[in-house]
């Protein structure tokens, strides 16, 4: 399935997050540069970026030599805080009930087919927001209430 991200030419690898062990996806320096405040966004160097997505972790990426930029400094610190689903759409876990999931997950279909997303730049990890609908859905919440 195509998505908004697939027409990237750079190669994703993973790593292990020095502080959880999560594994974690590595992110082109676009991505940085729109999630990371000032002054942090001046100390990024060339490496490979790492986000790290666990909810309770305090590290948002870190590098392949090192470096730690923390949720905090993160544009997105809060929504990453209310587990944000759509960076793009403003959609959040919560939001999702089973009447309406399916509704919002074809919204967000439709918008990535037709260009309209931004997770590259919105989405913390870089990646398509669709991959987190996937996720809910293998795991059978998008048809309960996202409750825990
Ligand atoms: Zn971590």
């Amino acid at each position: 399935m195509s998505n908004c991200c697939s027409s990237h030419s750079t190669k994703i690898t993973s790593e292990i997050c020095p502080t959880c062990g999560t594994s974690c996806k590595s992110v082109e320096h676009k991505t940085l540069y729109h999630q990371v405040k000032f002054p942090e966004n001046q100390e990024i160097s060339l490496g490979k970026y790492y986000f790290c997505s666990s909810e309770d972790c305090p590290v948002g990426y870190f590098s392949s030599s090192s470096e730690i930029i923390p949720k905090q400094q993160l544009r997105t610190y809060q929504e990453i805080k209310v587990d944000k689903l759509c960076y793009c759409f403003d959609i959040n876990v919560s939001a999702l009930t089973a009447n309406n999931a399916e509704t919002l997950k074809n919204f967000v279909i439709g918008k990535t087919k037709s260009g309209d997303c931004a997770c590259e730049v919105r989405n913390p990890s870089g990646q398509c927001c669709l991959a987190k609908f996937k996720i809910l859905e293998k795991n059978n919440l998008l048809s309960k209430s996202a409750q825990s």
